[in-house]
């Protein structure tokens, strides 16, 4: 048994802080939370004092790629390395992120199935995953693996990352059973192209009909299997609420169509809206996703604020990987500056997170029955939301239990994080 104890709870519920915290953990689960007056240690209970530090879930990333590395064509189609070298960048990923305070990561396509059974066996440290595997697109569509060319020739078959193109209601369905078959826990999609997407598919341009969304909901939904939709505006975005999906990934042009954020509100369909990932190409994309990532930016922030008042929950993903990796905490700080609350930002990457992901009894709070997932954060972040960013602030992290990184004293346990700028 583990009793740690002395510091402030922030429980991802959006309960109030609870200052002089304890928290017994047993069996890699969290048996009892309350305060520390009322919870001496048992007698065999190893305890640790976190006076002055904050206990937080552990944190979730609701949208990331932890297998990319990159936005070159190259990059992208794993021309430019060896395998073996990018799965061996990938698992560095992993092991970083988990010791920046991500336990769990929901892994929105690139990331097979290999490396959640290497966590899961322990032959590699990282956070526990959710798979989507592939993008399911038409045609033209974000999941179909065309160079600018018009080639697609050199794009290396990978049994465990399946193609994942569909063009009729009995494709679709097909390419879900085989997303499944490979090891996909969530099924993502794209109703519309994107901000990095070539010319010609931008963020309202649409793909899929609603009969075809309709069969892929179905589908999935059929095997126990949620949908997570990259959909950013225009008619692509308004099919994938009609259809039924269960979380909205972008959404940048919510707020040219109020009447779908209500319909999200009914329905219970979550909005991720990956601030990050646009920064970054408003930075240093090529001409036109700059000028895309600009033109969305206002309706962004906007769609964010009527998401809120509309009651839809928010949760925090990055879009990371084709950027840089291990800026997950990042999001939150434009959550907030978008005009989330500190602890709106922090339930959107805890408590909302895991209820996104369906893992609502396991993770994502600090309350009895959950596993053991666990944060301790050297200040408090609802005064200031960027200290999460700091790496030597993140002083442990639990994961079922487990410590996976320690960097109270001179040992760091995980030595291969590098601080980051
Ligand atoms: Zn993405």
């Amino acid at each position: 048994m583990l009793l740690v104890r002395g510091g402030t709870l922030i429980d991802g519920t959006g309960s109030p802080p609870l200052s002089d915290a304890a928290v017994l953990i047993n069996a890699g689960r969290i048996e009892q939370v309350g305060p520390r007056r009322s919870m001496p240690p048992p007698p065999d209970a190893e305890v640790i004092d976190i006076a002055g530090m904050t206990l937080l879930p552990g944190l979730i990333d609701g949208h990331d790629h932890l297998a990319s590395h990159g936005y070159g064509l190259a990059q992208r189609w794993g021309l430019d390395e060896p395998h073996s070298t990018h799965h061996l960048r990938t698992a560095r990923v992993l092991q970083e992120t988990l010791a920046t305070g991500y336990t769990t990561i929901r892994d929105a396509a690139g990331l097979d199935v290999g490396f959640k059974l290497a966590v899961e066996d322990g032959l590699i440290p990282g956070p526990r995953l959710v798979l989507a595997v592939g993008i399911i697109s038409p045609t033209g569509g974000l999941g179909d693996r065309v160079s600018p060319s018009g080639h697609s020739c050199c794009v290396p078959l990978d049994p465990t990352l399946p193609p994942s193109v569909a063009n009729s209601v009995g494709e679709v369905r097909t390419v879900v059973r085989t997303m499944v078959r490979a090891g996909a826990d969530v099924i993502k999609c794209a109703t519309t192209g994107g901000a990095s997407s070539r010319p010609g598919h931008g963020p309202k341009d649409p793909a899929f009909n609603l009969d075809e969304m309709q069969a892929l909901v179905e589908e999935s939904h059929t095997l126990g299997r949620r949908v997570k939709c990259h959909a950013l505006g225009g008619p692509g975005l308004r099919t994938a609420i009609e259809a039924g999906v269960d979380s909205i990934e972008h959404g940048c042009y919510l707020d040219e169509d109020p009447e779908l954020l209500s319909m999200m509100a009914d329905r219970g369909i979550f909005f991720v809206p990956t601030f990050t990932v646009y920064v970054f190409h408003r930075e240093q994309g090529p001409a036109h996703v700059r000028a895309r990532g600009r033109d969305l930016q206002s309706h962004h922030i906007d769609s964010l604020q009527r998401a809120l008042a509309a009651g839809v929950k928010v949760v925090a993903g990055t879009d990371a990987g084709g950027h840089r990796h291990n800026i997950n905490a990042r999001e939150l700080q434009y959550l907030v500056e978008a005009g989330m609350t500190p602890m709106q930002a922090i339930q959107a990457a805890t408590g909302w997170a895991a209820q996104c992901l369906g893992l609502e009894q396991e993770v994502g709070t600090i309350q009895p029955g959950r596993l053991a997932d666990l944060v301790v954060v050297d200040g408090d972040p609802l005064q200031r939301i960027t200290l999460l960013q700091e790496i030597e602030r993140i002083k442990l992290v639990l994961k079922s239990g487990a410590i996976c990184v320690d960097r109270r004293g001179e040992k760091v346990i995980s030595p291969l994080v590098r601080p980051q700028a």
